[in-house]
């Protein structure tokens, strides 16, 4: 139900508001209008409730959209006349179908999961060694996605992007080698699901540490991504990038004062 008639809304409101600008002598003002990316990297079971409560949040503080609208009305340039949510995950976790799904599709809400698709499908046991790389620190194992999973997810209207296959520094690869993950990923994603896969989230997502910001936007462009989600905070507002995309990570048990913190504008 968010999809078509939000879209239309969106579209309508963003030419009225570039109408408007061409025919009144409006004072330069603030851009109040934003697109906000909440990134989430898990929900656990106790934190179901919580997550609930932030995405009514986010319902009450502007309109949830999914991914293709919010990067055509940032790709637009067109004003941005209200307050739009973009709901995104990374890395492709089990918790997702098993409790942040239903709980979207209750709120007729929906989300972008990004997933770094060589883990897609591996097994707690068989997989441990690889399993136990994925994160840094700590041994806390987490069960990832099977494709399965992904086509349910499709099928209720979520967007399955693409996050590399290894989740890899893209920094330490290769042009060659980074641009392999960038088109490996989309293909087995698109493949797998039979839906495109449009959009590319940076592991790690921090410029010039985990990504070179003069290369690997644009090679996401020229792989034939329509965007490049980074994880810096912040609003993206008229006149950003679409190859450079703000994000603002949460915990799905914050309080909403937390989510007022770095919503709050
Ligand atoms: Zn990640």
């Amino acid at each position: 139900m968010a999809g078509e008639s939000a879209a239309q809304r969106v579209r309508n409101a963003a030419r009225a508001a570039a109408i408007a600008g061409l025919s009144t002598t409006r004072s330069p003002k603030r851009e109040t209008g934003w697109v906000r990316f909440p990134y989430y990297h898990h929900v656990f079971d106790d934190e179901r409730s919580g997550f609930e409560r932030q995405i009514r949040y986010f319902k009450n503080i502007g309109e949830i959209v999914g991914i293709d609208d919010a990067i055509d009305m940032i790709a637009s340039g067109a004003p941005i006349d209200g307050r739009y949510l973009c709901i995104t995950f990374d890395d492709g976790f089990k918790n997702w179908i098993e409790n942040a799904v239903p709980i979207l599709a209750s709120e007729g809400a929906v989300a972008a999961f990004f997933v770094a698709t060589g883990y897609i499908g591996t097994d707690l046991q068989r997989d441990r060694e690889r399993l136990l790389a994925f994160y840094d620190e700590g041994d806390r194992l987490m069960e990832f996605l099977t494709w399965e999973d992904c086509r349910t997810m499709t099928g209720a209207g979520m967007t399955i992007g693409s996050h590399s296959e290894g989740h890899v520094h893209l920094k330490d690869l290769s042009d060659a080698d980074a641009m392999a993950e960038l088109k490996r990923s989309r293909d087995v994603i698109e493949r797998e699901t039979g839906a495109p896969c449009r959009h590319f989230c940076c592991p790690f997502g921090r410029a010039g540490i985990d990504y070179d910001p003069a290369r690997h936007p644009g090679m996401a462009r020229d792989a034939g991504y329509a965007s490049f989600l980074t994880g810096h905070r912040g609003a993206n507002r008229k006149g950003a990038s679409p190859f450079d995309v703000r994000r603002d990570h949460f915990l799905a048990n914050w309080g909403n004062y937390q989510l007022r913190y770095f919503l709050g504008d």
